[in-house]
């Protein structure tokens, strides 16, 4: 009887330790507007975060970054969600966008120029921020503690954790060269006046790649060129880490807003790293975005600002690529969410209920821990909501 038992116990601890087909977790994102008050409602909030609850089981909802000057609005979903076992993250941008609030150092490129801005999604111009400057990591801390920490918040999103992209050519990528910056690229090893000096010699071979496998990445045929994005990935990387940590000791989770694998060295995006500070990683796999971040978008404006670069081929933006991105996140050891976007533009984001099944069906096929509906659920048409229902894999 003991044998048999003991036979049970160790068949059911056998079982249990095997792993489970991962319970796809949803997580919603929920865009108030940049500081400014918002024109939503709670209600209004609280009603589409329910109709998408009914379809599939929301696990977090992120919201932010609106200065509420009353805080009720956060105080009032936070409130329905943890009603609903739902936890609520506050989205706050980290090296761009928040000019507007404090006094921070700018990011500048090589040459000590302040790259030009632009982002078609933003109200207005935003600049990037210097990724080294202990002033400009503190003010973040500060307006969490100053003015979110008693909102109810159970974790913080970060956003713009990086560089400039290719969206003003290759200036904003060639960053930041302040001297605080020049200081650390030293500390890796990396010289920036010689970087300059090949630039200005080599041009836009200076990018030239001699490979491309979508689980590495690009391979870059100068050594110095390498070694730069190399260490600019550690500079950026690492300060997001201590942001990560710090925020993490108060008891919050922490997720992170990052460029497809393929795109994030280019903007000092180091996932070994990032990885392993953050709760959780949320790639912004946008294959209909045309805007920063959407990742043909994105890899086009390399192309057109490179025409001298060799060696990057064209890239397809279908399912299968959609997929090679999934395989080359799938290494790391933290919650993997990436982001698929179901805002609908006719121009900007032509998105549609078959693009967000096909989409959703391969991330499921991956077994990561969920997925998050890009980028603002109050603005998703309900046709787009309902084709998360008719995913096969539900
Ligand atoms: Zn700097």
């Amino acid at each position: 009887m003991k044998k048999i038992a003991l036979f049970l116990f160790v068949l059911l601890a056998l079982v249990s330790c095997q792993k489970q087909p991962k319970q796809s977790g949803c997580v919603v994102q929920v865009a108030l507007g940049h500081w400014v008050p918002t024109h939503y409602t709670a209600e209004q909030i609280i009603g589409r975060i329910d109709t998408v609850n009914q379809i599939m089981p929301v696990e977090k909802v992120i919201i932010g970054w609106t200065l509420d000057v009353d805080k009720k609005i956060y105080r009032q979903v936070g409130e329905y969600l943890h009603s609903k076992g739902i936890r609520m993250l506050l989205w706050l941008p980290l090296f761009a966008e928040t000019e507007q609030v404090f006094d921070n150092s700018p990011a500048v490129d090589l040459w000590g120029r302040t790259p030009a801005n632009y982002d078609s999604a933003a109200s207005n111009a935003f600049r990037f921020n210097c990724p080294s400057d202990p002033k400009n990591i503190a003010n973040l801390l500060d307006i969490y503690d100053r003015v979110f920490s008693d909102c109810g918040f159970d974790g913080v999103f970060l956003d713009r954790v990086r560089t400039q992209s290719f969206v003003c050519g290759v200036s904003g990528v060639l960053g930041c060269g302040c001297p605080l910056c020049v200081e650390r690229f030293a500390a890796e090893g990396v010289d920036i006046q010689k970087v300059k000096s090949e630039f200005e010699s080599q041009g836009d071979a200076f990018f030239s790649v001699s490979a491309y496998n979508p689980a590495d990445g690009f391979v870059f045929e100068n050594p110095l060129a390498a070694a730069f994005f190399k260490a600019k990935s550690h500079i950026v990387s690492s300060s997001v880490a201590a942001i990560c940590d710090s925020l993490r000791s108060r008891n919050l989770e922490v997720g992170l807003d990052l460029y497809a694998p393929f795109m994030a060295p280019f903007v000092g995006q180091d996932y070994s790293i990032l990885t392993a500070h953050a709760d959780f990683i949320k790639p912004m796999l946008y294959r209909k975005t045309f805007a920063p971040a959407g990742m043909g978008y994105e890899y086009e404006l390399l192309r057109k600002s490179l025409p001298g670069a060799t060696g990057y081929p064209a890239l397809e933006m279908d399912v299968d690529f959609l997929n090679s991105q999934l395989d080359a996140m799938a290494r790391y050891d933290c919650g993997k969410y990436p982001g698929i976007e179901l805002n609908y533009d006719k121009e900007l984001v032509p998105t549609s209920p078959e693009y967000v099944a096909e989409s959703l069906k391969a991330v499921k096929d991956h077994g990561f821990e969920g997925i998050v509906l890009s980028w603002n659920i109050l603005e998703v048409p309900l046709s787009h909501l309902e084709a998360l229902r008719s995913s096969p894999n539900q």
